[in-house]
C-alpha cells in the first residue's frame, strides 16, 4: 500500500486516555508537531480512576488547568487504615507534611479529568481524531510507518516518532515486539460509583483491611463515593448489584455507608506487570501500555500522567531537532524504576489488605507501629502521593536541600517584581527550562543567557525590590537554601519541574556541560 503522507517532524500519539491526552497537550505546549488518534468513536464514558495526587496536581497547575480539575473534586487530607470494619482507624496518615504546594489528594472521576485534558489539547490547536485505530507499525532509523484503520479505510502514514498511550491491551506495544512481564493470576474487585449517605466526613480516603478481601471507600464531591472491594472470581457474564456492594460494605466496612443510586458498577480484574523497556527506538510506551497494577493506592493514572509529562518535553526537543535522540534514553532510565516501584508497592498493599493468618498478625503489628512512628507514616504518605518521586543518581547522599534529579521545591514567599505572590508551577507555565539565578550581576546574567539560549528563560532571584521586571523577589532567601545555592549560584529546572543542573557559583561552565551531555541545542528556537 502507498504512503498517504510523510511527516518526519510529527509525533503520533496513539490513545486519547488521560496519558495520551497529557502527552499530546505537553508535546504541543513544548513546541512539537502532534497528531492524536483514538480507536473509539468518541470520549470514553468509563468512570475508572479518581485520585489525583499532589505531584500530578503540580503538573496540572503548570499546564494551567488545576483550577478546572478542582471544580470537579472532593479534597482529601487523610488516608485511614481500618481493621475488620472498625469505625476507629488503626492508622490515620495525613497529607499535611507532603513536600508539595498542594497538600491534599483530589478525588475526581476520570471522565472529568479527561474532559479537562481534552479542552487543553484542543486549546493547543491539536484535534482529537476519534475513529482511527493503529493496527501495526514498523520503526526504522528515520521514522515509523504506521498502519491506521480510519473512517475511509486502512492507510499507511509515516511519522518521526510514536507515543504508545493505547492502554493495557496496547497494539503499539505488540507491534514493537515487547510484552508485559509480571503476574497475571488476576485479582477481582467490584467497583461502584454510588450516591452514599454517611456520618463520616468526606475528607478521608478509607482503606479496609479484611481477610475476606478488603477494599476502600474514596469520597467524591456531592455525597458520592467510589467503593472498591476485592471479591472472588465472578461468574462469567454476571454484573455486580448495589445490594451486593451494600452487603460487602456492611460485612467488611462496618456498614458506615447507605448506598443509593449507582452511577457505574463493574467487576475489575487487576494484574501486576510492566514492559522491560519504555523506549524502542522511535517508539515510546507510556501509561497502562507500559505498566499495570491494582488500583489500591490510586496510582495508575497518576503514574501514567507523570510518564507523559516526563516524556513530552524531551520528545518535543528531539522531534524538533533541538536535542539529540539520546535524551530519550533518560525517559526509560527515569520512569521505568518509578513504574517498577509502583507495581511492587501496590501489589504489596493489595496483599496486606487481604492478608490472613500469620500474615495478618504481622500486618496488624506493622499498622500499630506505623501509628506510633510519624516519620514512617510521612514517608509512606510521600510514596502513595508520589511526592517522593526523584530521579537522583544512585548513591546520592541525603541532604537538607534539593539536588539534581529531585523535584524542584516550591518556595513559600516568592513574589514577582511587582510584588504578586508566585510559585514554581506558575513560572513553569512558560514552556522550556527555567534558570533560577541567585546573587548575579548583569554580566553574569548575560553570560548565562548566552549559554541557555532558546532552551528556556533566565530568572534572576533577588532579596528585595526594586527589582528588574523579569526578576523574582525572595525576601527570606529560600531559593538559595532549598536549592542548596547559598548566596550565589543557579539551578536549572526542567520543563517537568525536576532539577537538571545546580551550581554554587555563577560560572556558566556547568550549564554548558549539561547542554553538551544531553545534546541540547540552545540556538534553535521552538517551531
Ligand atoms: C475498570 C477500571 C477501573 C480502574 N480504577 C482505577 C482506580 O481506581 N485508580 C487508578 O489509579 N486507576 C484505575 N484504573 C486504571 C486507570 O484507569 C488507568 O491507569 C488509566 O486509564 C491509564 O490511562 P492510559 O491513558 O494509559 O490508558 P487508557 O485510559 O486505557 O486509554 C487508552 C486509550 O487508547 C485507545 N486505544 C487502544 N488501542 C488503540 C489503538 N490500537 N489505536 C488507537 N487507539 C487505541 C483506547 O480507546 C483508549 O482511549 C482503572 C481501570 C479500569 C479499566
Amino acid at each position: 500500500m502507498e504512503l498517504v503522507s510523510e511527516e518526519p517532524d510529527t509525533v503520533l500519539v496513539v490513545g486519547a486516555g488521560p496519558v495520551g491526552l497529557t502527552a499530546a497537550a505537553e508535546l504541543a505546549r513544548q513546541g512539537a508537531r502532534v497528531r492524536l488518534v483514538d480507536a473509539l468513536t468518541g470520549p470514553s464514558g468509563e468512570f475508572r480512576a479518581i485520585t489525583v495526587h499532589p505531584r500530578t496536581q503540580e503538573h496540572l497547575a503548570a499546564m494551567g488547568v488545576l483550577d478546572r480539575i478542582e471544580a470537579h473534586a472532593q479534597e482529601i487530607t487523610a488516608v485511614e487504615f481500618h481493621v475488620r470494619g472498625t469505625a476507629e482507624p488503626a492508622v490515620r496518615l495525613t497529607t499535611g507534611h507532603v513536600d508539595s504546594r498542594f497538600r491534599r489528594i483530589l478525588d475526581v472521576p476520570q471522565v472529568d479529568t479527561e474532559s479537562v485534558l481534552r479542552e487543553v489539547v484542543t486549546g493547543h490547536g491539536v484535534a482529537i481524531e476519534y475513529g482511527w485505530r493503529v493496527d501495526d507499525l514498523v520503526p526504522d532509523g528515520g521514522g515509523v510507518t504506521v498502519t491506521l484503520a480510519g473512517p475511509g479505510g486502512t492507510e499507511h502514514r509515516r511519522y518521526g516518532w510514536v507515543v504508545g498511550a493505547d492502554g493495557a491491551h496496547s497494539a503499539v506495544r505488540r507491534a514493537v515486539g515487547t510484552h508485559l512481564e509480571g503476574e497475571f493470576a488476576g485479582e477481582h474487585s467490584v467497583l461502584a460509583d454510588v450516591d452514599v449517605d454517611t456520618e463520616l466526613p468526606p475528607t478521608a480516603l478509607r482503606l479496609f483491611v479484611d481477610p475476606r478481601g478488603g477494599g476502600g471507600v474514596f469520597p467524591l464531591a456531592g455525597r458520592r463515593a467510589k467503593i472498591a472491594v476485592r471479591v472472588g472470581t465472578p461468574d462469567p457474564g454476571t454484573s455486580p448489584t448495589v445490594e451486593q456492594v451494600q452487603r460487602l460494605v456492611d460485612e467488611q466496612m462496618g456498614g458506615h455507608w447507605r448506598l443509593g443510586t449507582a452511577h457505574w458498577l463493574t467487576y475489575f480484574e487487576s494484574r501486576h506487570a510492566q514492559v522491560p523497556r519504555y523506549r524502542h527506538g522511535r517508539v515510546l510506551l507510556a501509561g497502562d501500555a507500559a505498566h499495570i497494577h491494582p488500583p489500591a493506592a490510586g496510582q495508575g493514572m497518576n503514574t501514567g500522567i507523570q510518564d507523559a509529562v516526563n516524556l513530552a518535553w524531551k520528545l518535543a526537543l528531539v522531534s524538533s531537532g533541538r536535542a539529540d535522540a539520546s535524551l530519550l534514553d533518560t525517559y526509560d532510565g527515569e520512569r521505568h524504576p518509578v513504574g517498577a516501584a509502583v507495581v511492587a508497592g501496590t501489589s504489596r498493599l493489595n496483599g496486606l489488605l487481604a492478608a490472613d493468618g500469620p500474615g495478618a498478625l504481622l500486618r496488624d503489628l506493622g499498622l500499630h507501629l506505623l501509628g506510633h512512628l510519624p516519620a514512617v507514616g510521612d514517608r509512606l504518605m510521600a510514596t502513595m502521593t508520589e511526592t517522593a518521586v526523584s530521579y537522583r543518581a544512585e548513591g546520592e547522599r541525603t541532604t537538607s536541600h534539593a539536588v539534581v534529579g529531585d523535584h524542584a521545591p516550591d518556595v513559600t514567599d516568592l513574589r514577582t517584581a511587582t510584588g504578586e505572590p508566585t510559585h514554581l508551577d506558575v513560572l513553569l507555565r512558560r514552556p522550556g527550562h527555567l534558570l533560577l539565578v541567585v546573587g548575579a550581576g548583569e554580566t553574569d546574567l548575560e553570560r548565562l543567557r548566552d549559554v541557555l539560549g532558546a532552551l528556556g528563560t533566565v530568572v534572576p532571584v533577588v532579596s528585595s525590590s526594586p527589582a528588574p521586571s523579569e526578576a523574582l523577589i525572595d525576601p527570606a532567601g529560600d531559593v538559595g537554601r532549598r536549592y542548596g545555592l547559598g548566596d550565589h549560584g543557579f539551578a536549572l529546572v526542567r520543563p517537568d519541574g525536576y532539577l537538571a543542573c545546580v551550581s554554587r557559583a555563577l560560572d556558566p561552565r556547568p550549564l554548558h556541560e549539561h547542554r553538551r551531555i544531553h545534546g541540547l541545542d540552545a540556538r534553535r528556537e521552538m517551531v
